[in-house]
């Protein structure tokens, strides 16, 4: 099952090619603030499946003209793990991995849709690196989550650009302006795929391919993710983790469309627009 969050607020299951409103079984409404719908239907999902599937009867919008929005806009968390790919590592000259080294979190502002744009902030003459990464999102709330039951704690996948100022200041500072964390174009759910870990992903930048990898060759895999982050937090539904890049991150600029797409998930293609805010006291004085 595929669900989008869609025309501002709006909850959907895609049925071939239309969207099916569901936004009534989900609680979703215009008003609603934080927007966690979506999150209360992960975590009910158990319950509402069987009235979500009935909806495949309503009629629906066709897929193409709906407005997609990120899927789950109001998470507890993203979870990111950096260097999770050995020929990332290499690439940037870090000796750590994310096995040793742990992770980072992105703050839910910075999340984005497949119909949105990445808007780059007034950083001038810094470099901005586009990230493929799978989007893992956590079904279930746990803490001291053992290895052997990740599944029961993985709601869907969905793709994720981990977007990225370059340079020394803080990592979160650096990845974290609205707009930094495109998801979509939908979640899928963990029954559609057999094995996270056996994922094609590639990102292109204007027909021009700069990434592609397979998920098999993460260093620290989905069950240690899980175990690692929720040894530290609690996880709950909704959640989300950016499992990592390979090598082959390069810089974005304004009018570039970033074409993401994982076998088996989805694809979204999303343009590059310059913004006029965010230059910041930290970007215009870099650390040393
Ligand atoms: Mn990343």
């Amino acid at each position: 099952m595929k669900l989008v969050r869609y025309g501002g607020y709006k909850i959907g299951l895609i049925d071939d090619t239309s969207v099916k409103d569901i936004s009534d079984l989900a609680g979703a409404t215009a008003d609603e603030w934080p927007p966690v719908a979506m999150n209360r239907l992960i975590r009910d999902f158990g319950v509402l499946r069987p009235e979500i599937e009935k909806a495949r009867s309503r009629s629906g919008t066709p897929f193409k003209d709906v407005k997609l929005m990120t899927p789950i806009p109001w998470p507890n968390k993203v979870i990111a793990y950096p260097v999770n790919y050995h020929d990332h590592g290499a690439e940037m000259g870090a000796g750590y991995r994310a096995n040793t080294q742990g992770f980072f979190l992105k703050p839910s502002s910075s999340l984005s849709g497949a119909s949105e744009p990445i808007v780059l902030p007034a950083v001038t003459g810094r470099r901005i690196d586009h990230e493929c990464e799978l989007a893992i999102v956590i079904g279930k709330e746990g803490r001291d989550v053992p290895r052997e039951r990740w599944r029961d704690y993985v709601f869907g996948y969905s793709c994720l650009i981990d977007v990225s100022v370059r340079g020394k200041e803080e990592r979160v500072a650096r990845k974290a302006a609205d707009t930094f964390c495109p998801v979509g174009p939908w979640i899928v759910t963990a029954d559609e795929i057999a094995d996270p870990a056996n994922l094609r992903g590639r990102l292109w930048v204007n027909d021009e391919l700069r990434q592609d990898a397979n998920t098999r060759d993460w260093v620290l895999d989905l069950p240690g993710m899980i175990e690692m982050a929720s040894a530290i937090m609690t996880l709950y539904p909704g959640d989300i983790i950016a499992a990592g890049t390979p090598a082959g991150v390069g810089p974005i600029k304004a009018g570039d469309k970033v074409r993401i797409h994982f076998e088996q998930v989805g694809e979204m293609t999303i343009d590059v627009v310059q913004g006029k805010t965010g230059s910041g006291s930290i970007f215009k004085n870099p650390p040393e």
